[in-house]
């Protein structure tokens, strides 16, 4: 197939290299020549600007920082310009509003869209072990799992177009706060002069285990290997976690959801991120 990938950043550059990997010919645009250079690296065909690369696409995949670049590519230079038979495919973690919004017109020109956040970070993108949930009508998924599937592990259908966005929030709303929740709970046993290790064996079998324990437990040298082990460095970056947070919480308010706890995660994180930004997010537990 041939595809335009548009954003070759610390996520999109291994992705595009996947789908040449799995055979497809990729049409590759960024703003940075060192993400181009790469990309030719990696077998892409690069271009000087999103409209020439997304000409005569069958797919148009994005990977971009925020809602409102999203928004710009998409009206200014993807819808109207790529093939209308395209199918768009938005894999930037955005708000639901924009990417309803950018749908829409996308759909009043006849295209096929979905939005298709990922779950799973830099190392996950270089091995083609993403999972993606994806917000879209069937058949627009339907197209679209056959270009994800070259990038990830698990392709879901999330429902109607922005609902791949909101499974992606309310899943890293709920990962900040039981993050938070283990990190707490192993300050607190340490205080009370519980070895961290004896805590995570009774734990980790009893009510309290969850994914923040069992599988990136925030204690170095307890349970798998996680970032704790290497200082909080790699992983998942707090920036990135109060980035989804905001989205969380601004969707929250425009649907009237009621969430104290993704609300005092915000506040936790937001403060961590002030000197922090770069570590894990596991590192909250230097806080506590
Ligand atoms: P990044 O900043 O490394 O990459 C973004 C790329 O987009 C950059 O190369 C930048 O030059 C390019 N870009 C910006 N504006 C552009 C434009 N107008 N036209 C073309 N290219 C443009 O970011 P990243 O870490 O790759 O993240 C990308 C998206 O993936 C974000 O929405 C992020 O929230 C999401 N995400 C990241 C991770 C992670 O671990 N890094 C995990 C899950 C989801």
């Amino acid at each position: 197939m041939k595809i335009a990938f548009i954003g070759l950043g610390n996520m999109g550059g291994g992705m595009a290299a996947n789908l040449v990997k799995a055979g497809h010919k990729v049409h590759a645009f960024d703003l940075s020549n060192d993400a181009l250079a790469s990309a030719r690296d990696a077998g892409c065909e690069t271009f000087t600007s999103v409209r020439e690369a997304v000409e005569g696409a069958e797919a148009v995949v994005s990977m971009l920082p925020n809602g409102a670049i999203v928004k710009d590519v998409y009206t200014s230079d993807v819808i109207g310009h790529a093939p209308h038979s395209a199918t768009l495919i938005d894999c930037s973690t955005i708000d639901v509003a924009t990417a309803r919004e950018v749908a829409a017109a996308a759909h009043a020109e006849g295209y096929k869209m979905v939005d298709a956040p990922v779950s799973g970070g830099i190392a996950a993108a270089n091995g083609g072990t993403l999972t993606f949930m994806v917000g879209g009508e069937r058949h627009a998924f339907d197209t679209a799992e056959t270009v994800l599937s070259a990038m990830g592990k698990a392709v879901i259908h999330a429902g109607d177009v922005g609902n791949g966005q909101a499974a992606k929030i309310c899943n890293n709303m709920l990962l900040a706060i039981h993050m938070i929740g283990t990190a707490e709970a192993f300050a607190m046993a340490e205080k009370l002069g519980l070895d961290a290790q004896t805590f995570y064996d009774i734990s980790s079998v009893s009510s309290g285990q969850n994914w923040s324990m069992t599988s990136y437990c925030p204690v170095p040298g307890v349970g798998p290997q996680s970032p704790s082990d290497n200082d909080y460095q790699g992983g998942f970056a707090t920036a990135l976690m109060l980035k989804d947070l905001k989205l969380a919480m601004e969707a929250a308010g425009t649907a009237g959801a009621n969430t104290p706890l993704g609300k005092h995660a915000q506040e936790i994180y937001e403060a961590f991120a002030q000197e922090n930004g770069a570590l894990d997010f596991s590192g909250i537990i230097k806080t506590l």
